[in-house]
């Protein structure tokens, strides 16, 4: 069986290093090289993160020994301690907010108070209409407005009323009751895997990236732009000129049913309605820090979160990359960088279209529709963009894992 697979970000790369032990796979790749999002541009000597700043780290054990035992082994990675801060008010807490009240406490004793009677007064009975309410529910009124709102509505430029709540399991610690108490009596922290994370010695994503493309047929440069099934071979044609028995995309969606022939007008309507946001990043050289990342609430202030990535390695050196949703040019960044000491300089500038899918009203019926579709086609997809969904690397990892595992059994 010959299985092409569409794109060669984290996704792309993990499914064909699994599968190409038992078929024939070849991985089509628009860009000049791999990795997608999660790559490194190299900016004198420094590994820039174009999108975001990637740590690695999962709960799946199967993700883990595929990374340390298959791709690049633990010892060539290390082991970073998280720590990261919010820039709330006026003053710096530990991330997560609802384990610092007693450093709120020492700033705003009255908000601290309110917080903490709010978060015990919340009624979290298990049904939310959107985002905003599940904030509420979850956190209490005081933390959802003096926090996850602003920063939510910063993040996804988009009202946490018009968006759905299902993504955020996995993404953020959610403390019950006793964890909060606990949290205010002791020096408790949450347990998210990022809470300590990997990164490669060598201070460079790529060598990861490259660790996992090592050995796997890439046609770089290819874009792909048909896709049509022909019945009498049995095959799926792609551009006109490659013919393959099975197809798994993990280009994204919106574009990837343009690129269908027969795809019904219902469906190509449906991904014209998927809802993304891309971002605008600064790589800064930056006074000293220890910390991992910092996030930035303040609605007035255009940047929402650092990423401390010169932290990631080691030695540590001064590098930040700020970042913004949207497209913003380098001047206007410049300028808002200048309103923090901290930020000293700026070295290189990106914007990307594809960063984070936003989980709108539409989100559900739109994706299901889609899905159900690729599914009775017999078309697979896979990853942050081909599922239309808020995964880490991992995740992708994990579901190219899960869906390789499908795709052998079936054949077999
Ligand atoms: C700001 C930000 C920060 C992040 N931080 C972290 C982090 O700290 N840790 C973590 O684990 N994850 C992080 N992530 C998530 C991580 O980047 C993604 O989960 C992962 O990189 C997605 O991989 P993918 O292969 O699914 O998609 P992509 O990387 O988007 O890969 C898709 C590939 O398809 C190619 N392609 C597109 N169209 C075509 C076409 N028509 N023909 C051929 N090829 C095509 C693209 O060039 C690309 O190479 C972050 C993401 C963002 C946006």
């Amino acid at each position: 069986m010959k299985i092409g697979v569409l794109g060669a970000g984290i996704s792309g790369l993990s499914i064909a290093k699994i599968l190409k032990k038992t078929f024939d796979v070849e991985v089509l790749e628009k860009n000049p090289v791999c990795g997608g999002i999660a790559r490194t541009t190299d900016v004198d000597g420094v590994a820039y993160h174009t999108i975001g700043g990637h740590c690695f780290n999962s709960k799946y054990e199967d993700v883990l020994s595929f990374v340390f035992d298959e791709v690049l082994p633990k010892s060539e990675w290390n082991k970073v301690i998280r720590k990261s801060k919010i820039k709330f008010q006026n003053y710096e807490i530990d991330y997560p907010i609802e384990f610092s009240i007693k450093q709120i406490y020492e700033h705003d004793k009255e908000l601290a108070q309110r917080l903490t009677i709010d978060f015990f007064k919340a009624d979290d009975n298990g049904k939310y209409e959107n985002l905003d309410e599940w904030f509420r529910k979850k956190f209490g009124n005081s933390f959802a407005e003096e926090y996850f709102i602003p920063y939510n509505s910063k993040i996804w430029n988009n009202d946490p009323k018009k968006m759905s709540y299902l993504w955020v399991e996995d993404k953020l610690p959610i403390p019950n009751k006793d964890s909060f108490f606990e949290g205010l009596i002791s020096n408790m922290r949450d347990k998210m895997s990022h809470s300590e994370f990997y990164y490669p010695k060598t201070n460079n994503q790529n060598t990861f990236i490259e660790a996992l493309a090592k050995d796997t047929a890439i046609k770089y440069n290819y874009k792909v732009e048909s896709i049509k099934y022909d019945n009498s071979s049995k095959k799926w044609i792609i551009n006109d000129t490659d013919h393959y028995d099975l197809i798994i995309n993990t280009t994204p969606l919106d574009q990837f049913i343009g690129t269908l022939a027969n795809a019904p007008e219902n469906i190509q309507s449906a991904a014209k309605k998927l809802k993304k946001n891309g971002v605008s990043n600064i790589l800064w050289k930056t006074k000293e820090t220890d910390k991992t990342w910092t996030y930035i609430p303040n609605q007035k202030y255009l940047f929402h979160r650092y990423i401390h990535i010169g932290s990631f390695w080691n030695p540590k050196q001064n590098y930040s990359i700020s970042e913004v949703i949207g497209q913003h040019s380098v001047e206007e960044m410049t300028k808002v960088g200048q309103q923090d000491d901290f930020l000293i300089e700026p070295i290189a500038h990106s914007v990307s279209d594809y960063a984070y899918v936003v989980f709108d009203e539409n989100y559900d019926v739109t994706t299901r529709a889609i899905k159900e579709y690729l599914e009775e086609a017999g078309l697979h997809t896979l990853g942050r963009f081909g599922e239309w969904q808020y995964y880490n690397m991992d995740v992708c990892i994990k579901k190219a894992i899960d869906l390789s595992k499908k795709i052998i059994e079936k054949q077999f």
